[in-house]
């Protein structure tokens, strides 16, 4: 599969700012006087690695991924736009989406002019393949996976994944902002079998890392140097990079299984109170669950002091709020306003 020629000719072509630190090329040096910095420290008077070379390498031994196979965004949402520049020429090549999906995919498909297609999921919120290959045409170079999905929560089984994978012959983007609240793996040890491949991860979810901006995209070297090239040179700063080194050494496995423990434990307790239709099974750490008044239900919450996403007015999700997990704490009190409300 020729990946180049799926990318935008000025992309290509295009010569990338070269910052200071690039020209520099390692060695013994005391006096930085190259990119009109201020020299006093203060801890932040000097540029960020433009490569984050540190926090690259740290990552890969986290994920088991080579270093060469990771960019580094801020937040999700830059690699997101990031593809739509490379990979689409505007208002000619199109991209195809689940849909009820993550809304990021189609604002940055709107900014970029770049025809998005989106392929409604089933009632029960799964994916028939062939109804999205069949969305695709010669202009389509991306297609948008998003699993677990948002805001349905459920995980798109991995021989779908593989038949769009094997079928579509332009680059498909897999978003597992959600995977590590999944019981089975993602795709992200499969790189080398698909070379059209691009996962999306997030330190947003489960490293609770939201505030710090940190998005994360894998795919072939030639896909990331190309992401590379098209980012702001210093799109990672300094306090971030230092803060995520430091944040990643501390494991939030015991979170996450809390996390998932009470995801149980919500839906089980959810699913006896008849104000709660319907819970839609979730390998996130979220719930959708239908009701038939939500905008008053909503409001309910709110009065209460609670907040959740009303997503009943997206199509396919009619009647539904999206309901984060929270602390055990906030759970119960969820559960008791609710039960209260249904007496
Ligand atoms: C939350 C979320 C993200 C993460 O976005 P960041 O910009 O990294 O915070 C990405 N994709 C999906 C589907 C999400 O729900």
């Amino acid at each position: 599969m020729d990946i180049k020629a799926l990318m935008r000719e000025n992309i290509r072509n295009l010569a990338p700012y070269s910052t200071a630190r690039d020209e520099y090329q390692g060695g013994e040096i005391g006096i930085f006087i190259d990119a009109n910095e201020n020299p006093y420290n203060n801890g932040y008077n000097r540029y960020p690695d433009p490569h984050q070379k540190q926090l690259k390498a740290r990552i890969a031994q986290i994920k088991g991924v080579d270093p060469q196979r990771i960019f580094i965004g801020n937040g999700s949402d830059e690699p997101i736009d990031l593809l739509f520049r490379v990979f689409c020429e505007p208002k000619v090549q199109n991209a195809v989406a689940i849909a009820p999906s993550y809304g990021m995919y189609k604002v940055a498909a709107a900014t970029n002019d770049v025809p998005l297609r989106e392929v409604q999921l089933e009632a029960d919120f799964s994916l028939d393949a062939d109804k999205l290959l069949n969305a695709t045409d010669e202009n389509t170079h991306l297609v948008w996976l998003c699993s677990p999905n948002n805001p349905s929560g459920n995980l798109i089984p991995a021989e779908t994944v593989e038949k769009i994978l094997h079928n579509f012959p332009g680059m498909v983007v897999l978003d597992e902002a959600y995977i590590d609240f999944a019981d089975r793996p993602g795709f992200l040890n499969r790189l080398d079998e698909f070379p059209n491949l691009v996962i999306l991860q997030t330190l947003s979810k489960a490293w609770g890392m939201a505030g710090l901006r940190l998005g994360l995209a894998f795919a072939q070297e030639e896909v990331i140097e190309m992401l590379s090239r098209v980012k702001y040179p210093y799109n990672i700063n300094v306090v971030t990079q230092k803060l995520v080194l430091e944040q990643l050494d501390k494991p939030v496995d015991a979170q996450i299984r809390e996390i998932v423990s009470e995801r149980c434990r919500l839906t089980r307790e959810m699913g006896k109170l008849p104000l709660i239709r319907q819970i839609f099974p979730s390998d996130a750490n979220f719930l959708l669950v239908r009701v038939d008044a939500p905008r008053e239900l909503y409001n309910r919450l709110i009065d209460a002091g609670i907040i959740v996403r009303d997503r009943s007015r997206i199509r396919g999700c009619e009647g539904c709020l999206r309901i984060s997990v929270g602390t055990p704490a906030e759970n119960d009190r969820l559960l008791d306003v609710l039960k209260n409300l249904d007496a």
